[in-house]
């Protein structure tokens, strides 16, 4: 089974290559590496150097001949999205109608798309389901969900399958090595550096915080799922807020940080949980860690590479 990732030199599609490889996958990674990382990608996969916006995309992709494409590849943060919308829309709309022509043209079997929690917005009812109204209060969230909508059409058009996952939060290793990472890889940098935590706002908004290694999982698990042509949470369905994070922390490392408190971030959701229910039944998978497991695991792996070097 040839299957191919983009964005396999970055975060979650590094973790993506790992779980497939393990499961005896072919598997071949393209990345422009503007903020992956060449030493992430598996040595037991084919690296190739490439951007998803590549006008030679569809020859490269008919030469391959993939069986299955994970889509990762992305502008992935909602401020830079807000700070370079025409950037955002580039990556994520343009680059992903590139992979998908390629992929019907070449006869891909399945897609599976990296969506986000971002295409909800903030909503009035928790958790979030898959049927709940969405409001993006972003480029970000917009480019993500316009994704699915293309997804949908090149589904009903030319017959290509898909399943797209909406990512709660993800955190785990490899995250912000090259200076993205959301609040969970900030804090952790901060702390094992001993330098004061920002917590933009109270503090007491939420979100969903979902380990890196469990979103893999569903990754593999949707290449292959009988249900298709839809989108699923990929969450934990448990809510943390930011004061809570900074005390699970705390207690993990066994050491109170400053914390200095700044304004809101603009556009800002303030709680933020997803029902899982539908991927449990359909996708057969369910998150295996909790915050404080994941989060024990990061930091023991982060302290030892610390020790090591
Ligand atoms: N956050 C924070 N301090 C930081 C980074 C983030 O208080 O140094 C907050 C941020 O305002 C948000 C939450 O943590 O409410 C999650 O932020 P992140 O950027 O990780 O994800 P997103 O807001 O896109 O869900």
């Amino acid at each position: 089974m040839k299957v191919l990732v983009t964005g396999g030199a970055g975060f979650i599609g590094s973790h993506i290559v790992d779980t497939l490889i393990q499961a005896n996958m072919q598997v071949t990674v393209l990345d422009n590496l503007s903020t992956g990382l060449r030493h992430h990608v598996n040595p037991g996969a084919w690296f190739f150097k490439k951007d998803i916006r590549d006008l030679d995309i569809k020859e490269w992709f008919v030469q391959e001949k993939f069986d299955y494409v994970v889509h990762q590849a992305a502008q992935t943060t909602v401020t830079h999205s807000l700070a370079n919308p025409f950037y955002d829309c580039d990556s994520n709309i343009f680059g992903l109608v590139n992979i998908l022509e390629a992929s019907r043209l070449s006869g891909v079997k399945r897609v599976v798309f990296a969506s986000s929690a971002a295409v909800y917005g903030d909503t009035e009812t928790l958790p979030i389901d898959e049927h709940c109204d969405k409001n993006p209060a972003s480029f970000y969230g917009l480019s993500k969900l316009t994704g699915e909508r293309y997804l949908e059409m090149y589904h009903q058009t030319f017959g290509l399958e898909y399943v797209a996952l909406r990512y709660a939060n993800v955190y785990g290793d490899r995250q912000g090595d090259k200076g993205e990472g959301g609040v969970i890889s900030l804090f952790a940098q901060k702390m094992l550096s001993g330098k004061p935590l920002t917590v933009y706002g109270d503090g007491s908004q939420t979100r969903d915080f979902i380990y890196v290694k469990d979103v893999a999982a569903a990754n593999c698990q949707a290449l292959f799922s009988r249900a298709a042509n839809r989108s699923f949470n990929v969450s934990t369905a448990t809510e943390t807020s930011i004061q809570e994070l900074i005390r699970i922390f705390s207690q993990l490392i066994d050491y109170s940080p400053a914390v200095g408190y700044v304004a809101q971030r603009p556009n800002e959701i303030q709680r933020s949980v997803l029902n899982n229910q539908a991927a449990k039944k359909e996708l057969q998978w369910q998150p295996a860690y909790t915050v404080q497991t994941g989060l024990g695991l990061m930091l023991r792996n982060q302290q030892t590479r610390v020790s090591a070097s």
